[in-house]
């Protein structure tokens, strides 16, 4: 069913962003949404997609071409997750968390770094993955106690022995390669949180429990288990210590991803639902007959432009290099709430049909919930909007 974007206030698009909101919907619409509901419902995840995105580049996009990105602005990165979100969340989740774990190799990675392990998932042939949560550590992400133990001298070890479980690491275990954040201590807070690239296959690393989701469940997520796997010190990213300000340098750019494909999984709540009540008759004649019906389609409406016009201005600011913390909690809080409340009017406005698994709504739904709780709750969001509120009150 084609997709009209357009339907909602949309703002000006450039040619370029218009060329590549264009050629990564026709591939949405072609490739990733036919099979979207039947890989929902078994749980299955098709590479073949994600070698398709690399195939149009997407993979790498928004990283600098020195590095061998795309270059993409985040304004035109955003349109592109808007229309992955469209037709399936669990293929935009997964090329946002591919792109989010490598976004602090590229600002933190050494040259070698760069080479060895970005080059491969900048051209897709290795797919990412982003292991910060624990069972003890979400939103109190500093509390982790994935255990890191120096092997050799400790002034300059030659490597470190991982021991420890994440939870919740979506792309796993498809993924190859892991950026994982451990603990020299695990009573020291932030100060000892160090990160790791960690290849599939290294000895004692397993994947243990597949979790069981209520939504995006075309996309794997799956325990993390960790027994004495042996890291070398070349894989260490940023110095000891640096961990906790590399996983928070990269959470702003990966909101601002799952705000866009939250919009979009709103868009395409709104339409099916507009699609539904213009078709299905009561009272005489089609329901949008209701002024009833009506209102609750404008509100809809309202919400995927709000939607949309955050998240295009914490893109902006993105691109514009500005600090992003305020703007990108703001802009995944509001998409992802907006995202949630169209899917669930969608649904009431498909009556019966809507609660039917035969109809797309009720997995917009389910999609829309999670996204309330990753990449930062939205009480966690609040949390930094407060402070970056407060932080910028001049209080005398
Ligand atoms: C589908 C899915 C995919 C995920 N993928 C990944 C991934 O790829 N990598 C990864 O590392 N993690 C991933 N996660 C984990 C996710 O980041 C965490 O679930 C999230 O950070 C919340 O942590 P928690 O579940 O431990 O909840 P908790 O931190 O235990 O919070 C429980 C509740 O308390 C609220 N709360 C907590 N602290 C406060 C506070 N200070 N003030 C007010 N309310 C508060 C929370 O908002 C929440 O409602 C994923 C989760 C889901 C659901």
């Amino acid at each position: 069913m084609a997709q009209q974007g357009g339907a909602v206030f949309e703002g000006a698009l450039t040619d370029e962003e218009r060329l590549v909101r264009d050629t990564v919907r026709d591939f949405a619409e072609r490739e990733i949404a036919p099979g979207a509901a039947e890989r929902d419902e078994t749980e299955h995840y098709e590479r073949r997609l994600f070698d398709g995105l690399a195939g149009l580049g997407l993979t790498g996009a928004p990283f600098p071409e020195s590095i061998g990105g795309g270059g993409l602005p985040y304004r035109t990165w955003a349109l592109v997750m808007e229309e992955l979100g469209a037709v399936d969340m669990a293929m935009a989740v997964s090329l946002s968390v591919h792109v989010l774990s490598q976004s602090p190799v590229a600002r933190w990675g050494t040259p070698d770094q760069h080479e060895r392990w970005l080059a491969p998932m900048v051209r897709g042939v290795r797919m990412g993955a982003f292991a910060l949560t624990e069972p003890g550590a979400g939103s109190d992400a500093a509390g982790i106690r994935l255990r890191a133990t120096r092997v050799g001298p400790a002034d300059a070890p030659t490597a470190y022995r991982l021991d420890g479980t994440k939870i919740w690491i979506s792309n796993a275990p498809e993924a190859d390669n892991y950026l994982v954040f451990a603990t020299l201590d695990p009573e020291a807070g932030p100060s000892a949180i160090t990160a790791f690239l960690v290849e599939k296959g290294t000895p004692g690393f397993e994947f243990g429990r597949k979790e069981r989701k209520l939504g995006i469940r075309a996309n794997p997520a799956s325990e993390l288990v960790f027994h004495g796997a042996e890291v070398p010190a070349a894989n260490r990213l940023g110095g000891e210590g640096d961990g906790y300000r590399i996983a928070l340098s990269s959470l702003g750019e990966g909101r601002i991803s799952i705000a866009a494909a939250c919009t979009g999984i709103a868009r395409a709540a709104l339409e099916a639902a507009a699609r539904y009540v213009s078709d299905r008759r009561a009272f005489g004649g089609p329901l949008t007959n209701q002024q009833g019906v009506r209102f609750m389609l404008a509100e809809m409406a309202q919400r995927v432009a709000i939607a949309r016009a955050m998240t295009r201005a914490a893109a902006g600011a993105k691109d514009r290099g500005e600090p992003i913390a305020e703007a990108s909690s703001l802009a995944k809080w509001t998409a992802s709430d907006a995202a949630m409340s169209v899917a669930s009017d969608a649904v009431q406005l498909f009556g019966a049909a809507g609660y039917s698994r035969e109809n797309p709504v009720e997995r917009y739904l389910r999609d829309a919930k999670g996204a309330q709780i990753y990449e930062g709750t939205n009480q966690i969001h609040r949390l930094i909007v407060a402070e970056q509120l407060l932080r910028g009150l001049d209080l005398g």
